[in-house]
């Protein structure tokens, strides 16, 4: 079945001029027949290069949102739309609205894990790769707000040694990590380095060797001279990990770190999405500018 459904798509694909962009926490099956595998921003990035007609995005709803606000042009479909961010979701526009009331003047900056109207009321945005880089780059202002990430927003201030006022957002799925499954792992592979999102709390953080973004997993794997690595992100990671790496041994912190959301799509959702341009994902003109706008306030500071 698996071989049957994988033609259908190659040839879907082509007819329907698709590209076809997964993030590293999809299903292996999924990653596998992408013409990209990415985090979320690097993935929109990828597809305002590619010459097609739709793009098919594998993942959650902010990203195909952040995806169609970068691609003005182009039909942005999700396998599943019902995939959605729960943390992305722990803040509305509303509630920014009201919280920068509470806080005159101060800038925003806003984790890409958001929805495009959360973006388009935020000052700039961040990704985890940068976020200290782009909270830095505002300088020594009484008050920085950061959205909906309260754990990123920690890494941040630990980084930088300054306070921000955090919004109290959180990954559900990271939060299950603890750090005593980090010492067991440890314990049980004394020899592997530990490497942790900074989605973590930070008394994760505390455990681990690297506190880094998927896409500096990726790069620190395929430099690194260490050869074993305990792996505290979300399980489709251990896929890429193992495709950027085949050499090296990696070992998931704990199975239970998975998330749902990005466990909907299926092969059979991504040819029916080819086939049907069903979900279609489309963001307002006005909030899809605003979006825009937070995203390239980002990519001004070289981040990205
Ligand atoms: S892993 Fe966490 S932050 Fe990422 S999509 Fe799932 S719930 Fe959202």
């Amino acid at each position: 079945m698996g071989m049957n459904l994988v033609d259908t798509i190659q040839q879907l694909r082509r007819e329907r001029r698709a590209v076809i962009l997964a993030h590293t926490y999809q299903p292996a099956e999924v990653q596998d027949i992408a013409d990209f595998v990415g985090d979320s921003y690097g993935l929109s990035k990828q597809a305002s290069l590619v010459d097609a007609d739709r793009i098919i995005f594998c993942g959650v709803l902010f990203m195909a949102e952040t995806a169609a606000v970068l691609n003005p042009g182009r039909r942005v479909v999700m396998p599943d739309a019902t995939a959605g961010c729960p943390m992305a979701d722990m803040i509305t526009a509303d509630q920014l609205r009201a919280f920068k009331a509470a806080h005159p003047g101060a800038p925003v900056v806003c984790y890409v894990n958001s929805t495009a109207e959360v973006k388009a009321e935020s000052t700039i945005c961040c990704t985890s790769s940068n976020a200290v880089e782009i909270v830095n780059s505002l300088g020594d202002v009484p008050e920085i707000l950061f959205v909906p990430d309260k754990f990123l927003g920690r890494f941040v201030e630990r980084k930088l040694n300054r306070k921000l006022v955090l919004w109290d957002g959180f990954c559900p799925t990271h939060a299950i990590l603890r750090p005593e499954m980090v010492q067991k792992a440890r314990r049980e592979h004394p020899n592997a380095q530990v490497m942790v999102h900074p989605e973590c709390s930070p008394e994760v953080q505390d455990q681990a060797d690297h506190v880094i973004s998927t896409g500096q997993m990726l790069a620190l794997v395929k430099r690194s001279e260490c050869r074993e690595f305990i792996v505290g992100t979300e399980e489709g990671i251990l896929h890429a990990l193992r495709r950027a790496a085949p050499q090296t041994v990696f070992h998931h912190l704990t199975p239970f770190l998975r998330c749902p959301n990005m466990k909907k799509t299926t092969l059979a959702k991504v040819a029916h999405a080819l086939e049907t341009d069903e979900t279609r994902i489309t963001v307002p003109p006005a909030v899809a500018d605003g979006a825009r706008r937070a995203i390239l306030a980002m990519l001004a500071h070289g981040g990205g």
